[in-house]
C-alpha cells in the first residue's frame, strides 16, 4: 500500500490540488463542480464518469460548505465503487500444465518488464515458469526477454529475428508441457504501424496454440500504459478482435497525473485489472485492489 502511494503521487496530487484549490473555503456550487468535472477530465476519468461524479459529490450539498477532504472522500467511495467489481487477481489453474498467459498490447505498454515482474511473482509463490520471446520482429525485444529470464531465473524460449511467432509459440507449449512447466509467459509483438499483419499474427498465435489445447490461451492479458490516456479505450477495442482478451494489466501509474484512465475503462468494458505497474523494477507490480487504488488517486 505504502508502494502504491509512493508510486501514485504524481496522479494523487494533482487531482487532490485540484480538489484542494476548488473546495478550500468555497460554497459548493454549479461553478465548483464544473470545475471539478474538468480536474477529473483532465485525470482521464472520461466525460461519463466525470460528470458522474461531480454529481455524487454536489447531490444534496448545494449552496453548503464543504471541506476538501469530504470532497476527497466521496470520491473515493465512487471510484471504489467503480473498480471493484474489476479488481480480479489472475487464478493460475494448476490444473493446467502449462497455464498459458499470452500478453498483447502495443510496443512501450510495458509487456515485457510485466512478463519478467510476473515470473519473478509466480515463482516466488512457488511455480515454475517458462518464457516465449514471441516479439520475434524486434531482436531488443527477444534480448530483453532474455535479460529478464536471466534476471529471474526463467528459461527463455526463443528463436532470431524474423521467425514465425505462433509456430515459436507452438514449439514453447510443448516444451513446458514436457517439462512439466506451471505456467507459461508468452510475449508478442505490437507494431501498430502494420495493424493487419499484427493482428494476423496475434490471430495466428491464438489458433496454433489451441491445437495444443483448445482451452488454450488460459488467459490473455492485456497490457495498456497509463499515459497514453483515452487511447487505451480504442486499444482495448484493437486487440479484443484478434485475441481472446481476459484480463488487463496498467502499467506506468507512477509515471502520470492521469490514473482515471481505469475507471474510464470499467465502465465501458467491465474487463477484470489484474495487476498494476507502479515502477521499472521487478517488484514495482502490484496486484490490483480498488480500495487501495481510490485512496492512493484521491491524495
Ligand atoms: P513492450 O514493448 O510492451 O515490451 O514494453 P517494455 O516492457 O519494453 O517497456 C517499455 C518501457 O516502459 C521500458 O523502459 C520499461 O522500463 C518501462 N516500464 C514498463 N512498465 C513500467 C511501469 O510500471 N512504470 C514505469 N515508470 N515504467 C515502466
Amino acid at each position: 500500500w505504502s508502494r502504491l502511494t509512493a508510486g501514485m503521487r504524481r496522479t494523487s496530487s494533482a487531482l487532490s490540488d485540484r480538489v484542494t484549490g476548488l473546495f478550500t473555503k468555497r460554497k459548493l456550487d454549479a461553478t465548483t463542480l464544473e470545475d471539478l468535472e474538468d480536474a477529473l477530465i483532465q485525470a482521464d476519468f472520461g466525460v461519463e464518469t466525470a460528470t458522474r461524479m461531480a454529481e455524487a459529490v454536489g447531490k444534496g450539498r448545494y449552496e453548503k460548505g464543504i471541506s476538501p477532504d469530504e470532497v476527497r472522500a466521496i470520491l473515493a467511495t465512487e471510484i471504489e465503487r467503480a473498480l471493484d467489481p474489476v479488481a480480479t487477481p489472475i487464478e493460475i489453474d494448476s490444473s493446467k500444465k502449462p497455464y498459458v498467459i499470452l500478453t498483447v498490447g502495443v510496443n512501450g505498454a510495458g509487456k515485457t518488464t510485466t512478463i519478467g515482474k510476473l515470473s519473478l511473482k509466480f515463482k516466488a509463490e512457488g511455480r515454475s515458469v517458462m518464457l516465449a520471446a514471441g516479439d520475434t520482429f524486434r531482436a531488443a525485444a527477444i534480448e530483453q526477454l532474455r535479460v529478464w529470464g536471466e534476471r529471474t531465473n526463467t528459461p527463455v524460449i526463443s528463436r532470431e529475428q524474423g521467425s514465425d511467432a505462433a509456430g515459436l509459440a507452438f514449439d514453447a507449449f510443448k516444451e513446458a508441457r514436457e517439462n512439466g512447466t506451471d505456467v507459461l509467459l508468452i510475449d508478442t509483438a505490437g507494431r501498430l504501424q502494420n495493424k493487419a499483419g499484427l493482428m494476423a499474427e496475434l490471430e495466428k498465435i491464438v489458433r496454433v496454440i489451441r491445437k495444443l489445447d483448445p482451452e488454450a490461451p488460459h488467459a490473455t492479458l492485456l497490457v495498456l500504459d497509463a499515459t497514453v490516456g483515452q487511447n487505451a479505450l480504442s486499444q482495448v477495442e484493437l486487440f479484443s478482435q484478434a485475441a481472446p482478451v481476459s484480463g488487463l494489466v496498467m502499467t506506468k501509474l507512477d509515471g502520470t497525473a492521469r490514473g482515471g484512465i481505469l475507471v474510464a475503462l470499467a465502465a465501458k468494458f467491465g474487463l477484470p485489472v489484474h495487476f498494476i505497474g507502479v515502477g521499472e523494477g521487478v517488484e514495482d507490480l502490484e496486484p490490483f485492489a480498488a480500495r487501495d487504488f481510490a485512496r492512493a488517486i484521491t491524495g
